[in-house]
């Protein structure tokens, strides 16, 4: 892990040393400045170009925008989604293990924009260490002045709240994650209404990720130009990249917003354990796009990326060295997805299953033309067929790699 403006992570502490170490290091600065002007925090971090960093990357202050604006005769919620589940993807544990006070902080002050008076955290149980921490840091917050400043600063009681989620990878979309708090089993629902205007038990609620709201009190701290001149590509602020696969030093990078996929993977990863040539990038988390040798100069921001019809998605960066199979890699990337899907769109149930079944006899050598007719089929019929983004980011990556790889996969045919 390397540490560069120190916004975001710490180094690592133990579980229980967390409230100490982040009040010495300025934490708790940000609520008490936030608390005295709960407007200008929503302004500080539209002009800071915040934008959703679990994925999405939209500009953050739309969605404050459109809770802030709502009726506020009900209750208000803010949801700090930790459901992480993406292959490849562990930033947001990392953030929870090891500054949860951070990302309280940061979800505090977003509440306080908003006009949110039940702030919950949605982490996936299968990240033990997260729960635990946050867990303990809830309990510290909540006995605290910071929580009394926060319900003051908000003009009703601020209520704080530790939800597991339920572990599935779909869990993670925005609006399965409502259904699951309101305890029901997490199907994406259908928008509109989006969760602005209809969200936990109907009433008005902002989702936002985890490491997109760890990022608020260094913007109310030190202001919205200095966050901004950390980016770059419409986007401000450093980032947190995942790199996994065959690098020699894999681990979490908080890196200024742009880095170059070359620095990422020679300079901060040491280039390849195997000394073998790089062959492909899965970026952005498996359910994007391959890069590959000729992007190695392409910033890794969301417009650059785009551009070249790619995207940042996560930030996760796995890297795959001659030698390794493409199509066995990629039919277990869609493994994973089709068995992540909640079946309730028939085009994704069954679509993404017949692409790993298909995909599975290709790679075992079983695979005929007509097979790889029906993937061309299903990669034009599928996309915008489902509720949420999964069936479009299984054809995302298939066609992706038979951009790419199209030779491949012929070789791999009867
Ligand atoms: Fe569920 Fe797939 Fe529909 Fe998403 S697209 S809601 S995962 S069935």
């Amino acid at each position: 892990m390397e540490i560069l403006n120190a916004n975001l992570l710490h180094p690592r502490w133990r579980v229980g040393e967390h409230l100490q170490r982040w009040r010495d290091a300025g934490g708790g600065e940000a609520l008490a400045i936030g608390a005295g002007n709960p407007a200008a925090i929503l302004a500080a971090v539209k002009e800071a170009d915040l934008r959703g960093l679990g994925g999405s990357g939209f500009p953050v202050w739309r969605k404050w925008e459109a809770v802030a604006h709502a009726p506020a005769d009900k209750d208000k919620y803010l949801v700090c989604n930790g459901n992480e589940d993406e292959p490849g993807t562990y930033k947001d544990r990392l953030l929870l293990e090891e500054t949860p006070h951070q990302v309280i902080e940061g979800a505090v002050l977003a509440a306080l924009a908003v006009g949110a008076n039940r702030v919950v955290f949605y982490v996936n149980p299968d990240l033990k260490r997260s729960l635990a921490a946050l867990d303990l840091a809830l309990a510290q917050w909540q006995g605290s002045a910071m929580q009394e400043q926060a319900s003051a600063a908000l003009g009703r009681p601020m209520a704080l709240e530790l939800v597991p989620s339920s572990g599935h990878y779909i869990g993670g979309e925005e609006t399965a994650a409502l259904e699951w708090i309101e305890g029901k089993f997490p199907f994406p629902r259908g928008k509109p209404p989006y969760p602005a205007e209809y969200g936990v038990h109907g009433c008005p609620t902002l989702v936002n990720n985890v490491e997109t709201l760890a990022n608020v009190p260094a913007i109310v701290r030190h202001g919205a130009e200095w966050f901004r001149a950390q980016g770059t590509g419409g986007a401000g602020g450093t980032k947190l990249y995942s790199l996994s696969g065959d690098v020699l030093h894999p681990g979490v990078y908080e890196l200024p917003m742009g880095t170059t996929l070359r620095d990422m993977i020679f300079v901060h990863g040491g280039g390849l354990l195997s000394g073998k040539p790089i062959k492909a990038v899965f970026t952005g988390g498996p359910s994007n796009t391959l890069l590959t040798p000729d992007d190695l100069d392409v910033a890794l921001d969301f417009d650059s990326l785009r551009e070249r019809g790619a995207a940042l998605g996560t930030g996760a960066m796995i890297v795959v060295s001659e030698g390794t199979g493409i199509v066995k890699r990629v039919a277990e990337y869609v493994r994973f997805f089709a068995h992540s899907s909640c079946g309730q769109c028939p085009s994704c149930k069954t679509g993404t299953a017949t692409i790993s079944r298909l995909l599975d006899r290709i790679d075992t050598g079983q695979g005929t033309a007509a097979d790889m007719a029906t993937l061309e089929t299903l990669c034009a019929m599928l996309p915008g067929s489902g509720r949420c983004h999964l069936v479009n980011g299984v054809v995302q990556l298939l066609e992706s790699s038979f951009r790419h790889f199209r030779q491949e996969y012929r070789q791999a045919l009867k």
